[in-house]
C-alpha cells in the first residue's frame, strides 16, 4: 500500500475537501503506484492562499535571521533524509540515481544558500541627496507568492523558487506537478518540522497536490496573491503571464526551449560527443536546458556523428533504482510526444543515425522508456528543430562557416541556453557576444546550472521580467521603496 499525502495549509495537514486523491505512479513500472495524493479543488487552493495572506504581517515584520533559521532548520532535516529523497525522486519521476542524488543535493544547498542570504539581503544606503537628507532603498517582501511548478526538477525548482520567496518575508502557497509531487511533500514534511522548531507563523508555507486548471488556475487569479512564478510549458505559461499581468500581478515565466550546441572545425570531436550527448540524453533529455539543435562544421561532422552514436550506444537503458545510466521519460503523454516527434522529424526527411524508438527486453515493458535518438539531415525550419522534444533527442546540421553556425543557433524563438565546442577562444568570444540565450556555455553541456547565479531565458523561454537563483531570485520576491530622511 502506497502512502497517502495531504496538502500542508495553514500549519496543518489537511485532506482536500473533495475527499479525492490520485495515484502517483513509478514510470519506470506502472504497476506501482508511488504515493497517493490529495485531489485539490478550486475550494482548497483558496483557503491554502486566504491562510498565506492571514500570516503575511507577521512573516513581513519577522527579521531576516529569524527567517533564516526556518530555512536552515529545514535543510537540515532535508539533509538528514537525503536518502529517502533521492530515492523517492527516482521512484517517481525516474532520473538515475547519480541525477537524483545530484538534484537532492542542489535543493539542500538552495535552501543553506537563502538561509545565509536573508541574514543580510535588504536595501542600500546611498550618498545623501543634494540637500543634505538621508538617502537609501528598503526592500520589502511583495507579499503572498504563488509558485507553480513542473515535473521534471520537482525537488530543485520549488526549492529555487521558495526558499527565496520566503527569505525576504513573503508567505508562499505553492502548488505541486500531479506528476512527482511525494518528493517536495517530503520537503514539506521538513519544513513543517522546522516551522514547529523555530515558532513562525501557520501559514507562511502551503503546499497542494491536484490539478492545473483546479489549483493552478485560482492562484494566478486570487486578488490576495501578489506574485505569480510559474515555470512549465509554453503553452500553459503564456496564458499565465497574461491573466496575470492583467490582473497587475507581478509574474515571472521560465518556459521551454530549442537548445543549440555548436561544434567547431577545431573542436576536439571526442570531447564534443562527450559534450553534447551528456546535455542531450542526461535526465532523458527533459530538461529545459537539454541539448537539442546541433551545428557541426562540416569537416567535423562525420567523425563527430560517429563518436556521438558511439556515446549513445554506451548509455544503459533502464529503471533508476536498478543503476542504470538513463531512466524512463517522465509520463505516458511524454513519451507518446517524443515517439510522435520521431515519425515527424522522419517525414521531414531526416535520417535516424541511432534510437528512434522503446528499447527491446522484457525489463522496458512496463515503464516508459524510449532510446537515445540522433537524427541528421533535418533542416532548421523542420518542426522537430524548431519545437521542443522533451526526450533524449538530438538533430544534427551541417555548415561550412562559423557565421552560418551563430545564425543558425539564433534561429529559433527559444533562448535559454546555448553552447559552442571549440578550441578556437576568439570564435568563443563572439559566440557569448552574440547569440541570444540567457545561459552560454563554453565547452560544456547546455545542461547543469549554479545554484548562486542568475538563470533565465530570453525571448519565448522567459518572461524575461526577472531572473530566478542566486541574489537575484530574491529580487523577484520584493519591492523597493525608496526613503528621503531629513
Ligand atoms: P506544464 O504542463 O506547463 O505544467 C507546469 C505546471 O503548471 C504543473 O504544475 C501543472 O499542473 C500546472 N498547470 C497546468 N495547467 C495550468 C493552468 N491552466 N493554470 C495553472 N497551472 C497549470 O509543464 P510540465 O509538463 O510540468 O513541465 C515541462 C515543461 O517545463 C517543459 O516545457 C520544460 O522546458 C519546462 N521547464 C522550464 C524550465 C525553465 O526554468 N525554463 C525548467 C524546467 C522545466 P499539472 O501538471 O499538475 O496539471
Amino acid at each position: 500500500m502506497a502512502d497517502t499525502y495531504e496538502n500542508y495549509v495553514d500549519g496543518e495537514w489537511r485532506a482536500s475537501e473533495t475527499g479525492e486523491t490520485f495515484a502517483v505512479e513509478n514510470p519506470a513500472n506502472t504497476d506501482e503506484t508511488v504515493a497517493e495524493c490529495q485531489d485539490s479543488s478550486s475550494a482548497d487552493a483558496r483557503g491554502a492562499i486566504e491562510a498565506a495572506a492571514a500570516a503575511r504581517d507577521a512573516w513581513a515584520e519577522t527579521p531576516g535571521p529569524a527567517r533564516g533559521k526556518l530555512l536552515r532548520e529545514t535543510a537540515k532535516r532535508m539533509d538528514d533524509r537525503r536518502e529517502e529523497l533521492t530515492e523517492t525522486l527516482a521512484r517517481e519521476e525516474g532520473k538515475a540515481l547519480g541525477e537524483a542524488g545530484g538534484e537532492v543535493g542542489r535543493a539542500i544547498n538552495i535552501f543553506y544558500y537563502y538561509a545565509e542570504k536573508a541574514m543580510d539581503y535588504a536595501g542600500e544606503a546611498s550618498n545623501p541627496s543634494a540637500t543634505g537628507q538621508n538617502l537609501y532603498t528598503v526592500r520589502e517582501p511583495m507579499g503572498v507568492a504563488g509558485l507553480i511548478v513542473p515535473w521534471n526538477y520537482p525537488i530543485a525548482i520549488p526549492s529555487w523558487k521558495m526558499a527565496p520567496a520566503l527569505a525576504t518575508g513573503n508567505t508562499v502557497v505553492c502548488k505541486l506537478s500531479q506528476d512527482a509531487p511525494t518528493v517536495f511533500l517530503k520537503v514539506t514534511e521538513c519544513l513543517a518540522e522546522a516551522a514547529d522548531a523555530v515558532d513562525a507563523p501557520d501559514g507562511v508555507v502551503n503546499v497542494l497536490t491536484g490539478g492545473g486548471e483546479e489549483v493552478g488556475q485560482p492562484i494566478v487569479e486570487h486578488d490576495e496573491v501578489d506574485a505569480v512564478s510559474f515555470t512549465g510549458s509554453r503553452s500553459v505559461g503564456d496564458m499565465i503571464y497574461e491573466q496575470a499581468t492583467d490582473a497587475h500581478k507581478r509574474v515571472q515565466t521560465e518556459l521551454g526551449s530549442k537548445n543549440p550546441t555548436v561544434v567547431t572545425e577545431s573542436a576536439d570531436v571526442e570531447e564534443a560527443a562527450q559534450i553534447v550527448g551528456g546535455g542531450a540524453f542526461g535526465v532523458t533529455g527533459q530538461a529545459c536546458t537539454a541539448t537539442e539543435r546541433v551545428i557541426v562544421h562540416e569537416s567535423v561532422h562525420d567523425e563527430f556523428v560517429d563518436a556521438l552514436v558511439d556515446y549513445a550506444k554506451s548509455i544503459e537503458i533502464g529503471a533508476a533504482l536498478d543503476g542504470a545510466d538513463m531512466g524512463p521519460q517522465a509520463n505516458e503523454g511524454e513519451i507518446e510526444g517524443t515517439l510522435d516527434d520521431v515519425e515527424t522529424a522522419k517525414d521531414e526527411g531526416a535520417t535516424v543515425e541511432y534510437g528512434g524508438g522503446q528499447p527491446d527486453g522484457d525489463e522496458y515493458e512496463n515503464g516508459y522508456f524510449v532510446e537515445p535518438t540522433i537524427l541528421t539531415g533535418l533542416d532548421s525550419d523542420a518542426t522537430v528543430m524548431q519545437e521542443e522534444v522533451f526526450g533524449p533527442f538530438v538533430g544534427i546540421m551541417t555548415v561550412s562557416d562559423f557565421e552560418e553556425a551563430i545564425d543558425l543557433a539564433n534561429d529559433v524563438e527559444f533562448g535559454l541556453a546555448a553552447g559552442i565546442v571549440t578550441d578556437d577562444h576568439t570564435q568563443a568570444n563572439r559566440f557569448v557576444d552574440e547569440v541570444d540565450f540567457g545561459v552560454v556555455k563554453v565547452n560544456e553541456a547546455t545542461t547543469g546550472l549554479e545554484l548562486h547565479v542568475p538563470f533565465g531565458g530570453m525571448n519565448a523561454s522567459s518572461s524575461e521580467t526577472y531572473r530566478e537563483q542566486g541574489e537575484e531570485g530574491m529580487d523577484y520576491f520584493t519591492i523597493i521603496k525608496t526613503v528621503y530622511d531629513n
